[in-house]
C-alpha cells in the first residue's frame, strides 16, 4: 500500500477538505481534524496541517493539491543535493523513462515527452497515473490521446539493431543513456523556444554514470537535468513518457508475435526459455535473434531445452 503524506498550509487544507466532503467518514482518533475515504485512497487531515493519503490512488489524490513531502524513500533522489522544488509536480517539466530492458523478447523502447504546467489536469483526465497501477490495454487506449495532447518522442530499438550496439561492447545501462539523452534532445527541439523548468528522467543510473555513457556525445541535455527513481509519481510528465514507451514496446511485441504466429511472452522467466526453444526448433538462431536480446541467459537455456528435445 502506498503513503503520501503533504504538509499544506490553511487554505490548502480547506481545498482539501471541500473536496473529499462528500465521502467524509469519522475517525476519533487524536490529532485528526478531517477523514474521508475514496474508492482507492483513504484522506487523513490532521490538526498538524499534515495530510495523509493511503491506498492505490494515493500518490495521484496527493498529486491533486501540492507536491509529495514525506514518504521520501521513494520520492527523494539518490543523488545528493538533488533536492527538488517543493512543488515540482505541479512545474512544466519533460519527463522521460524506458521499457524493455529486462525482457528478453523485443525491443527496447524510451519516450520522453513535455507536460507543461497548464496540462497537467488535463494528462490526468486522460487517465495518467503510476503506471505500474495500469493494465497493459488502458495503456493501449490513453496512448493515442497523449501523443495527441503532447510533445514527445519515443524511440524504439528494434532486436537487429540492439544486439549490434551491445555486440560492440556497449552495456544496457549506456544504451538507456543514449536513448533518454537522444529522446530528450528530439523533445527540446520540438519545443523550440519554449523551455520547460525541469527535465526528470527516470533514474536508472547515478547522475555520474548516467553523464559518463554520455561523454563522447556530441550534445548532451544537461540544463535542469533531475535523475530520480520513481520518478513517474514525482511529475506527470514521467508517467506519460512510460506510457507511451510501453505502448510502443507493446506494438513490436505484437509485430514480432504476429511475424511467428505465437504470443511472444514477456520477460525474462521460463515461458520466455520455453518459448525461445520452440522458436529455434520452428525457424532456427537466425531469426531468434531478430526477436530477442541476444545477451540474456535466456539464450543459453533455450539451447539447452532444444538439445533435450532433439535427445
Ligand atoms: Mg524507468
Amino acid at each position: 500500500m502506498s503513503n503520501q503524506v503533504l504538509k499544506l498550509n490553511k487554505m490548502e487544507i480547506e481545498k482539501v477538505i471541500a473536496a473529499y466532503a462528500n465521502v467524509k467518514v469519522t475517525r476519533n482518533a487524536p490529532g485528526v481534524r478531517f477523514a474521508a475515504k475514496t474508492s482507492d485512497t483513504a484522506i487523513t487531515v490532521y490538526n498538524s496541517g499534515k495530510v495523509l493519503f493511503q491506498g492505490a490512488g494515493a500518490s495521484r489524490e496527493a498529486g491533486r493539491f501540492g507536491t509529495i513531502e514525506a514518504n521520501k524513500k521513494t520520492t527523494k533522489p539518490k543523488t545528493p543535493g538533488e533536492q527538488l522544488p517543493k512543488n515540482f509536480a505541479t512545474l512544466s517539466v519533460v519527463g522521460s523513462d524506458e521499457t524493455g530492458t529486462g525482457d528478453f523478447f523485443g525491443p527496447v523502447t524510451v519516450a520522453a515527452c513535455y507536460v507543461p504546467a497548464d496540462k497537467i489536469e488535463l494528462v490526468r483526465e486522460l487517465g495518467v497515473k503510476d503506471s505500474k497501477q495500469l493494465t497493459d490495454d488502458l495503456m493501449r487506449k490513453i496512448a493515442p490521446d497523449l501523443e495527441t495532447a503532447l510533445v514527445h518522442s519515443i524511440l524504439t530499438v528494434s532486436n537487429p539493431k540492439y544486439n549490434e550496439i551491445q555486440q560492440q561492447g556497449n552495456s544496457q545501462g549506456k544504451i538507456k543513456a543514449l536513448l533518454h539523452n537522444q529522446a530528450l534532445k528530439h523533445v527540446l527541439q520540438k519545443m523550440g523556444d519554449v523551455k520547460p523548468d525541469h527535465i526528470l528522467i527516470d533514474q536508472f543510473a547515478q547522475r555520474n554514470t548516467y553523464y559518463n555513457y554520455l561523454k563522447n556525445e556530441p550534445e548532451i541535455v544537461r540544463e535542469n537535468v533531475v535523475l530520480s527513481t520513481k520518478a513517474e509519481g514525482i511529475h506527470l510528465s514521467v508517467a506519460a513518457a512510460s506510457i507511451l514507451a510501453r505502448v510502443a514496446f507493446l506494438n513490436e511485441m505484437d509485430r514480432l508475435s504476429a511475424d511467428v504466429g505465437m504470443i511472444l511472452p514477456k520477460g525474462a522467466g521460463p515461458k520466455v526459455d520455453e518459448m525461445a526453444a520452440k522458436i529455434l526448433l520452428r525457424y532456427g538462431e537466425s531469426k531468434l535473434k531478430t526477436m530477442t536480446k541476444w545477451h540474456f541467459a535466456n539464450l543459453e537455456k533455450a539451447r539447452k531445452l532444444v538439445a533435450k528435445k532433439r535427445r
